[in-house]
């Protein structure tokens, strides 16, 4: 998503859409035989190791066409994922059975895969697909290629654009984010947020999705049509688990990235690839693997809104920032739960609040800004959960 030029951003925008009752099975047919296009491209296309698009069209372009149906330039699309896909997968050292594709989706090039006119939108083919509704910020760039997704019975279009990259502001000051794995602590010298992780809401999912795994592994209900639909059952569940941290990535970034907009200030987070990746290292247990996922999306979702928001934001190394004296760098002592003292200068605080002022001042170094002695924290413990849930 983080694509483009040096002064444009691709935005993604989101059409919801219904094809008109006379086109629906039309459609969906085509996105079937797309899907199956799309895995018999990819294996042929490793099995030849023909990863240039001269070579796949040669090897791919008339049955795709006249095997598989499908319209010209949505068979050109589906080459070119293909390619994408083997490649990739080629590059994977760690490679596992070549990958299938299972959702019915299908990149559409503008203008030859789809148009836009008026309230519709028309397919290669002639298929109508009403537009119900879309974020209407971005009318004014000119489309670029979309991608088509049935999932769950709805139909989205998601509409690639061409945004000018907005100019960033001077900050006025630093928010300083850290993360643990109960919450994210947002902040600076005067003020302190806090906001709960939904990694227990997850991680409900993910225990019921393990229990049916559980049960259904028995010999007794082996037979093939129960398992497919216990298989779709987990499936669910693993999605929403999954859903659940997207979700909440995603609103807590916008919120940490409005604030800081309001207030000009830049956005300081850790950098997290060493706590993902030492998570990651751990035994499979399914919490870590939640919390990494969290941190992840998170990381993502912060550092795209700051993009396209024109906030600076800046990435600080992580190492000490809970175990040393934000005031003077001395090493801090333990004094109870999660409460820590510096024997040199006496700052106490919260273990968090000791890490979100030693990221706003390594982002506060690093931005070059004289530093004057942090006052003692103002703590403003607000209801954890205020940003942590969807209105
Ligand atoms: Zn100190």
């Amino acid at each position: 998503m983080l694509t483009g030029g040096e002064g444009a951003l691709t935005v993604t925008v989101r059409m919801k859409v219904s094809p008109e009752p006379e086109y629906e099975k039309a459609v969906l047919d085509l996105l079937r035989r797309h899907r199956d296009a799309l895995n018999y491209s990819v294996r042929t296309l490793i099995a030849n190791r023909a990863l240039s698009l001269t070579k796949a069209h040669k090897l791919l372009y008339k049955d795709l066409k006249e095997r598989y149906g499908l319209p010209a330039i949505i068979a050109v699309g589906c080459y070119r994922e293909a390619i994408a896909i083997a490649r990739s997968w080629l590059k994977n050292p760690k490679r596992g059975a070549v990958p299938t594709a299972k959702a019915l989706s299908m990149w559409l090039a503008y203008e030859l895969g789809y148009r836009v006119k008026g309230d519709y939108i028309e397919l290669a083919r002639g298929y109508r697909l009403r537009v119900i509704g879309w974020d209407r910020r971005y009318d004014n760039y000119p489309n670029r290629e979309a991608r088509l997704v049935f999932r769950d019975g709805e139909f989205t279009l998601y509409v690639l654009k061409r945004v000018p990259r907005p100019a960033k502001y001077a900050p006025k000051g630093v928010l300083a984010v850290d993360v643990n794995e109960r919450q994210i602590v947002v902040g600076n010298s005067s003020v302190e947020q806090r906001v709960e992780t939904p990694v227990e809401r997850a991680l409900r999912y993910r225990r019921l999705a393990e229990r049916l795994e559980e049960k259904y592994s028995s010999s007794r209900y082996m037979a093939w049509r129960r398992r497919r639909g216990i298989r779709r059952r987990v499936r669910h569940f693993r999605r929403k688990a999954r859903n659940i941290l997207e979700d909440w990535a995603r609103k807590t970034s916008h919120m940490i990235i409005s604030l800081a907009k309001q207030g000009q200030l830049a956005v300081a987070r850790e950098d997290l690839t060493g706590l993902v990746e030492s998570l990651r290292k751990l035994p499979k247990e399914h919490r870590t693997a939640l919390i990494a996922l969290g941190y992840r999306r998170l990381g993502y979702w912060m550092d795209w809104q700051a993009e396209k928001n024109g906030v600076p934001l800046f990435v600080v190394d992580p190492a000490g920032t809970s175990t040393t004296c934000p005031r003077c760098g001395a090493e801090l002592v333990e004094v109870g739960y999660r409460r820590l003292r510096c024997p040199r200068c006496g700052l106490e605080a919260d273990r968090d609040t000791i890490a979100v002022l030693n990221i706003e001042r390594r982002a506060l170094n690093q931005m070059g800004g004289t530093l004057a002695s942090p006052t003692a924290p103002q703590v403003t413990d607000v209801s954890p959960n205020r940003w942590g849930e969807p209105p």
